[in-house]
């Protein structure tokens, strides 16, 4: 199923194959594909689209490396093969420099030496961890605590890995710690406090975004115009793919390898928070990595929530909080949001969009309607 997002049109779609205007070429001069008949245009399409990726890859560069606990993608046109590897590796070196920073399994980390004090007395950061930590905050606001990087006060009892989960004990035990107000930032001296022992934090669900962002700011740099950098399930486009859109596939959340839904996209971010990244299965239950800080426990309503957006840094955190919000509350959340849209699949298969992506066979009092994934 394809979308239609406000930045794009899907006339890009191969128009001349359904007739509708546009062109072809024949014997050196542009003509109107209408008049050729049907087969012969669907020879022609065939033939194209078997030369086309030798034609428009040649000069795709793409390079994928294991960086955060996640499979990192940058792609992008150079022709000059030396200076996209060059930039290629800075990605990477921005990518690692960032886990070194933010990693809660890093002991060393910036993050795991404000968890070790700041309850004790105030740690001063860097501006980069002082501006993530104030925009984490200004999310959890926006979204009335959905979004709390302190959700790992509880969280950081779960290893999915393994299998394990905290006892209701644990979680009763632990549960008050979860809570953004516990977190002091003081602007003047640079510094973060944790208001009471017990207080922990995780930048799980927007540093993988702020990391993708300086990749694609490192591809500026570079004279990039057209390229890509994803993180696991974050990713943000930068131009288009030669003269047309990134095709973005949104994951099927119960078939590895199906894609739910297809979104043309150029120039933007999107971000993807599911239930079928880290998790297991006990008693028919599935304990997955997307937290309720209400609850301290992992949240059931959706199967996955993507957010298209500006940025990274704002769809990464967005996705994890429409996550938390599920399909109702999250959409509410996103009309009220200039410029953001979402997808949400919910617990029950149902595909719910915001009102700007408008599927072709939608009609205006259909939009915002579920409808069910294939
Ligand atoms: P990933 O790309 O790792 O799948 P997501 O963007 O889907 O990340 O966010 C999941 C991560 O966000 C979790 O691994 C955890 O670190 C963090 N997280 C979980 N629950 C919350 C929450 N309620 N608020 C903020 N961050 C959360
Ligand atoms: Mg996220």
């Amino acid at each position: 199923m394809y979308f239609a997002h406000r930045n794009l049109n899907l006339q890009f779609l191969f128009p001349w194959l359904a007739g509708q205007g546009s062109f072809a070429y024949r014997g050196g001069k542009l003509t109107n594909p209408a008049r050729f008949p049907l087969p012969a245009r669907f020879i022609l399409f065939v033939v194209l689209m078997l030369l086309l990726p030798a034609i428009v890859q040649a000069d795709w560069f793409k390079q994928q490396a294991k960086i955060m606990g996640t499979e990192i993608t940058v792609e992008f046109w150079d022709e000059d093969t030396a200076h996209a590897k060059r930039c290629a590796q800075s990605v990477f070196t921005e990518m690692h420099r960032i886990d070194a920073l933010m990693s809660p399994y890093k002991p060393e980390s910036e993050l795991s030496r404000i968890n070790q004090q700041a309850a004790k007395q105030p740690v001063k950061v860097s501006e980069e961890m002082f501006n993530l930590l104030h925009k984490s905050i200004q999310v959890a606001e926006l979204s009335r605590g959905a979004f709390d990087i302190t959700f790992s006060s509880v969280g950081y009892l779960y290893d999915y890995r393994q299998g394990s989960k905290p006892s209701e004990q644990q979680i009763q035990d632990s549960l008050e710690a979860i809570d953004y107000h516990h977190i002091q930032l003081d602007k003047n001296k640079r510094s973060v406090r944790f208001a009471r022992s017990g207080v922990r934090i995780d930048l799980g669900g927007i540093a993988k975004g702020h990391a993708v962002d300086n990749g694609i700011a490192i591809l500026k740099q570079c004279g990039i115009k057209g390229g890509l950098v994803s993180a696991g399930g974050d990713s943000r486009i930068l131009g288009d793919r030669g003269d047309r859109p990134w095709m973005m596939g949104i994951r099927h959340p119960r078939k590895k390898q199906g894609v739910a839904v297809v979104l043309p996209l150029s120039d933007t971010a999107i971000s993807t928070s599911g239930d079928y990244e880290r998790y297991f299965i006990e008693n028919g239950e599935r304990y997955h990595h997307i937290i309720s800080p209400r609850t301290g426990k992992s949240v059931n309503s959706s199967w996955s929530a993507t957010v298209i957006g500006p940025d990274t840094t704002t769809s990464d955190a967005l996705s994890t909080t429409l996550f938390v919000l599920g399909p109702k509350q999250g959409m509410q959340l996103v009309e009220s949001l200039p410029g953001i849209d979402a997808v949400i699949i919910d617990a029950q298969g149902q595909m719910h969009y915001s009102s700007g992506l408008l599927a072709p066979e939608a009609q205006p009092d259909k939009v915002g309607q579920p409808k069910p994934i294939m």
